[in-house]
């Protein structure tokens, strides 16, 4: 056993705690008034339901100090070291730890080698259990209890525990969610990597401003996650394929796939790469593209800008099949993408409207970098959303 000794399971919020909660945490501060009006609650609904989260530890309430008029009001506040979680976001070779509190705020962080692949190309599980435990005892230390872990890969994961198809771990329906329950005696989800970023975004990013938009991951290789009315869809029907591989150019290069001029022909970085020319650093990377371009590369300068490029659409016809104005794009590799004009010179011409057309339509594009402590943060808000409510 590695936990602390304040480690403790507590109980879930109910439904409408955890609306409150939501709108404290991603909202801010709020009067009783104001809650029962935002989610339509009846005055004495809101007020149980102040005394409920006040009683266990999640809120605080104040009178408000000055009101302008009238009598003074009691403002509702989320307590953020109520629950701490660890996010922990595993690679190929390395499991990337934090600590959050309840709004997110990374106390600490960590990291520890996994163990080397085996003869069958899988890495170990136990082992990697071992380590995500490890880690997790440590992270701990930081923080005065300890609520639950987020664990975030790249891959395909079934009923947040089982990893149905683990990328870079050669893992299939691989449970890892049990073991490292049973190892830590927390509340542990495991999630698609995107995913987590989608459901950081919604508490924390894109999501206060829109019920409804797309997150897009370009670094090793793409991916997507799909915010729908204020809800992270936990998986994708296609995992992502059908834009991934959506036609840019038939002219174009030809994917891993053989489809000619799709998007992951531009942007997947295994391609990138064989497309690249000698001059540019290995492994190859779009920030590579973008360093050669700059030293007056133009075979690179046109790659990146043709990467830019297919994103752009790529980005264009995310938004139109999902019906949203805001499109977030992270990875590791966006903000190299972004420094060529063609990304938002495509999506301008995109969105232009026809001689006839009246309606117009702009889009809100967020450009979030991400190193691998913010991927864990995604898997920490992954972690906190399912110990506060069971989500
Ligand atoms: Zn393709």
């Amino acid at each position: 056993m590695v936990m602390t000794e304040g480690t403790a399971r507590r109980r879930g919020l109910s439904a409408a705690e955890l609306a409150v909660t939501r709108h404290l945490l991603v909202h801010g501060p709020a009067t009783r008034q104001d809650l029962g009006h935002r989610l339509q609650l009846s005055y004495a609904s809101t007020s149980r339901l102040a005394r409920a989260l006040v009683d266990g530890g999640v809120a605080s309430e104040a009178l408000e100090p000055e009101p302008a008029v009238g009598r003074p009001r009691q403002v509702l506040t989320a307590v953020p070291g109520a629950r701490h979680v660890v996010g922990c976001k595993l690679t190929a070779d390395t499991a990337y730890g934090v600590v959050c509190d309840m709004f997110g705020e990374v106390k600490a962080s960590a990291r520890s080698a996994l163990p080397k692949p085996g003869h069958d190309g899988a890495v170990p599980v136990a082992a990697t259990v071992k380590v995500i435990a490890q880690l997790t005892g440590k992270l701990a230390r930081r923080v005065p209890t300890l609520d639950g872990i987020g664990v975030a890969i790249g891959g395909v994961v079934a009923d947040r525990s089982v990893v149905q198809e683990g990328t870079f771990l050669g893992w299939r329906d691989v449970d890892l969610a049990t073991p490292v329950e049973q190892r830590t005696g927390l509340p542990v989800i495991v999630t698609n990597d995107v995913t987590a970023l989608a459901r950081e975004q919604l508490w924390f990013g894109a999501g206060r401003t829109h019920a409804t938009f797309g997150v897009v991951t370009v670094g090793a290789g793409l991916g997507f996650a799909v915010v729908r009315e204020g809800v992270a869809t936990e998986r994708l029907v296609d995992n992502g394929h059908l834009l991934a591989h959506s036609p840019i150019d038939s002219s174009g290069p030809r994917c891993r796939l053989g489809h000619a001029g799709c998007a992951a022909a531009y942007l997947n970085r295994e391609d990138a790469q064989d497309r690249a020319a000698g001059t540019v650093a290995r492994p190859v990377t779009f920030a590579g593209l973008a360093e050669a371009a700059r030293a007056g590369d133009e075979v690179s300068g046109r790659q990146l800008d043709e990467a830019a490029g297919a994103l752009g659409h790529l980005v264009a016809t995310f938004a139109g099949a999902l019906q949203t104005t805001c499109i977030v794009l992270a990875g590791e590799d966006v903000a190299a993408l972004t420094t060529s004009p063609a990304m938002t010179e495509t999506i301008a011409e995109r969105l232009r409207p026809g001689p006839r057309e009246v309606q117009r339509c702009d889009l809100e594009i967020v450009t979030t970098p991400l190193t691998f402590a913010d991927w864990a943060r995604g898997a920490a808000v992954a972690g906190i959303q399912h110990v506060l409510g069971g989500a």
